[in-house]
């Protein structure tokens, strides 16, 4: 994250009575490579699409200097979402949910650094530290395999992240391989807070989260607590290693029933530690799950304890240059 800006956040609700504009004075085509906070006046251009999600597309943009030119040293990731998908409040208010928590979470290595959020006329705009290598779904499919002493520097830190928004009362919600983020120096870093909720806003009964990753009291609707983001780690953990999700099947319904009825097969290329901390987080009743500390002192990382004290910046970049 060497190359990401370091702007003093600057919080800003999103006005819902300026969604309803359709106005817009950003009419060339230059203009549409920009993206411009009317209040601080701030300039950025758009480099390249980083990724698309739900409701978002995600750009890495470089910040334009007053003479309008932009310098590689001044480059972040910019999610642009559309002032037409936030015609409802409730999708207005689920942004500004996004933005409060990213705030809050801001300040680990392990997760997005959340630097600033605007909006103009057309779409709300969030910049955040960018991430070069984009997210673990594209890396994964690039490298096909990862071999385990890699996936348990990934586990590790995510493992980390996600110990510091629970130590923040903040629930993460939507683990998977395309939120997690990766810098050039293979540092890991927790990303979308699109569903993230608070602990103390009590157990949301909706179904939420990515389908194949979902715990089965979410399904039941028995409420989303902090072992829920423990579930989804264990389906992130065989996914690294076996390459596909562990309820992976042929249609939705068939997925849903082998999640309930906790069906599914570790194969045998797959250590006897990574085996037993995947059944231990895929556990049926939330309660009998590991915590995030005792996650951390699994026998999976006391295996590979030399190789992850082994690893620096330059160690780590050998070993995944490819
Ligand atoms: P949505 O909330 O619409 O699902 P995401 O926040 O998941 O959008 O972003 C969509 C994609 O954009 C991600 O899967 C990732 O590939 C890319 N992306 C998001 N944030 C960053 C970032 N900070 N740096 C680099 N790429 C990013």
């Amino acid at each position: 994250a060497s190359s990401s800006v370091h702007f003093v956040a600057s919080h800003r609700r999103i006005n819902p009575q300026s969604c309803t504009s359709t106005k817009c004075d950003q009419s060339t085509a230059e203009d549409n490579r920009r993206l411009r906070d009317p209040v601080t006046q701030k300039t950025f251009e758009k480099r390249r699409l980083l990724g698309k999600g739900g409701f978002a597309r995600v750009y890495e943009v470089a910040q334009l200097d007053q003479a309008g030119k932009s310098t590689k040293k001044r480059t972040c990731a910019a999610k642009v979402i559309e002032k037409s998908r936030l015609s409802r409040p409730q999708q207005r208010e689920k942004v500004n949910v996004e933005v409060e928590l990213l705030t809050e979470a801001r300040g680990h290595p392990n997760v997005v650094q959340f630097l600033d959020s605007f909006e103009d006329d057309k779409a709300v705009c969030i910049l955040l530290e960018l991430c070069n290598k984009k997210s673990l779904a594209q890396y994964l499919k690039k490298k096909q395999s990862l071999g385990e002493q890699e996936v348990c520097n990934i586990l590790q830190q995510v493992v980390a992240g996600l110990s510091h928004l629970h130590g923040k009362g903040i629930i993460h919600r939507d683990l998977k391989l395309g939120n997690i983020l990766l810098t050039d120096d293979m540092q890991v870093k927790i990303g979308d807070f699109g569903l993230a909720t608070r602990v103390e806003w009590g157990k949301k009964k909706t179904i939420c989260g990515t389908p194949n990753f979902i715990a089965p009291e979410v399904l039941q609707r028995q409420g989303h607590g902090p072992e829920a983001d423990v579930w989804a780690l264990g389906c992130l953990l065989y996914t690294l290693l076996v390459g596909k999700p562990p309820f992976e099947t042929y249609c939705l319904r068939e997925t849903y029933r082998c999640i309930l009825k906790n069906s599914y097969r570790i194969p045998s290329t797959v250590s006897s530690e990574a085996s037993d901390l995947i059944r231990w987080m895929l556990r049926h009743k939330p309660k009998t799950r590991p915590t995030l500390s005792e996650i951390s002192s699994h026998a999976f990382f006391a295996k590979h304890s030399a190789y992850l004290a082994s690893l620096r910046p330059s160690a780590i970049n050998q070993m995944t240059s490819s």
